[in-house]
């Protein structure tokens, strides 16, 4: 390994999350070296040092209103980010309707479908795109369901990285849209998610492109963190008992933790809020291995969901860990709660959810229903991407207009306004 002085002195090393080796921060890792690919690494930090910069005083001196304001807690040079996108700090709403709906104390909606890309992946692609400019790359690549890779086109273009991103044929029009229009090469893989994976592996192993995939890459569950660390703080660091997140690949869940875990080390919250990973039925790997007490078994992608229809996940570990040790719970909700969940996030808090965005709170009201959420207890439910995305399932679960003749008779004779 060479022996290069770290210019990241925020970050310490890794450690592998299957077998606990500890690596010195000396260059750049993807995965343990001893594991394998299956190795993935935590990034350790300096907290100490940390703390002497990023404190509650200097967030709120701080007017830069994006995810950059927590750049000390990622691991990345320090440098200025002002000319990205503007990533983060996404609106925290309080829900007015929906939280009497659910008979319990308190709910808030964290709305990541208004970063720039319109899904939390933004949070992740801003800290890969810094990280390629930062190692000299001129190429990008992943693959996705979709988000991840309609957010690395955006936030590439706008640092002059070019994109290279594998679909399964099944993504949503939507976000392919966004994806060409970034100018990325997109390849649309006549297969499943894994198969699409698997291709963008060997592709990336062999052209030698930056490797955005989120399960395997470290540095993405550490910008997808941001969005704890913003939760936190527009709480003014009282975070509700309860945090909900929908669940694909597991590095978004992963991330969740790692922002509570950050902001307890550093001593800014007095406890990591219970973490609630949701699923589809129709997909489910997480949950029934939590169910079984098992190792996790390749699942079906069966589910309307297409951000959450990763049957077989690469970030076990990260994700296991986020519910256990926030002492947490996993929950499956069908495809009609996840449609029913977004009519109502629409029709009664004015949030528009893609169907992976609302499963979260669709598997809130199941857990409230089950008492595994109690009466007393607050919830933040994290709507991790926009409606407009999917539009063909947002019709299917807000039905039809009303058609009318240009004519006011017309209109009265229908009996909708009486
Ligand atoms: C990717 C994604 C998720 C799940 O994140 P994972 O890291 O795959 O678990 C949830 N919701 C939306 C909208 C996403 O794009
Ligand atoms: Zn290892």
């Amino acid at each position: 390994m060479p022996q290069t002085k770290s210019e990241i002195p925020q970050l310490t090393g890794y450690t592998c999350t299957l077998c606990r080796q500890h690596y010195p921060y000396l260059e750049e890792m993807l995965t343990c070296p001893q594991c394998g690919e299956t190795g993935i690494l935590d990034i350790d930090y300096d907290y100490d040092l940390i703390g002497r910069s990023l404190n509650r005083d200097s967030l709120r001196r701080d007017q830069d209103r994006s995810m950059w304001r927590y750049k000390a807690l990622l691991p990345l040079e320090d440098r200025d980010y002002s000319d990205f996108l503007r990533i983060g700090w996404t609106p925290l709403y309080r829900s007015l309707r929906l939280v009497d709906e659910l008979g319990i104390k308190g709910l808030y909606l964290k709305d990541d479908g208004l970063n720039p890309t319109a899904s939390l992946k933004d949070r992740a692609s801003g800290v890969a795109v810094a990280k390629a400019l930062e190692l000299g790359y001129d190429t990008i690549s992943c693959s996705s369901t979709g988000n991840a890779a309609s957010s690395c086109a955006g936030n590439a273009a706008r640092a002059g990285l070019k994109t290279v991103i594998f679909v399964p044929e099944r993504a949503p029009q939507g976000k392919l849209a966004q994806m060409l229009i970034f100018g990325a090469r997109v390849v649309s893989v006549l297969g499943d998610y894994r198969e699409t994976f698997n291709l963008s592996k060997a592709a990336i192993a062999k052209y030698g492109w930056y490797n955005r995939n989120a399960g395997i890459n470290p540095v993405m569950a550490e910008g997808k963190k941001t969005v704890s660390l913003e939760i936190a703080e527009q709480l003014d660091f009282q975070p509700t008992d309860w945090v909900a997140v929908s669940v694909g690949d597991g590095c978004t869940i992963g991330g969740v933790y790692l922002g509570f875990r950050d902001l307890y080390q550093l001593g800014m919250i007095d406890r990591i809020p219970r973490i609630l990973g949701i699923q589809s039925t129709g997909c489910s790997p997480f949950v029934d291995a939590a169910r079984d007490g098992a190792h996790l078994k390749p699942s079906p992608e069966n589910t309307l969901a297409d951000s959450i229809s990763v049957g077989v996940p690469r970030n076990p570990v990260k994700a296991l860990r986020a519910v256990s040790a926030s002492g947490g719970a996993w929950i499956a909700v069908p495809d009609q709660a996840i449609l029913e969940a977004m009519r109502d996030m629409g029709a009664k808090e004015g949030v528009f959810g893609e169907p992976a965005g609302v499963t979260s709170y669709a598997g809130v009201r199941q857990a409230v229903a089950q008492g595994v959420i109690q009466r007393h207890e607050t919830v933040t439910c994290i709507c991790s991407g926009s409606g407009l995305k999917d539009v063909a399932n947002a019709l299917k679960a807000a039905g039809n207009p009303i058609r009318s003749r240009p004519d006011l008779e017309e209109l009265e004779r229908t009996g909708l306004f009486a």
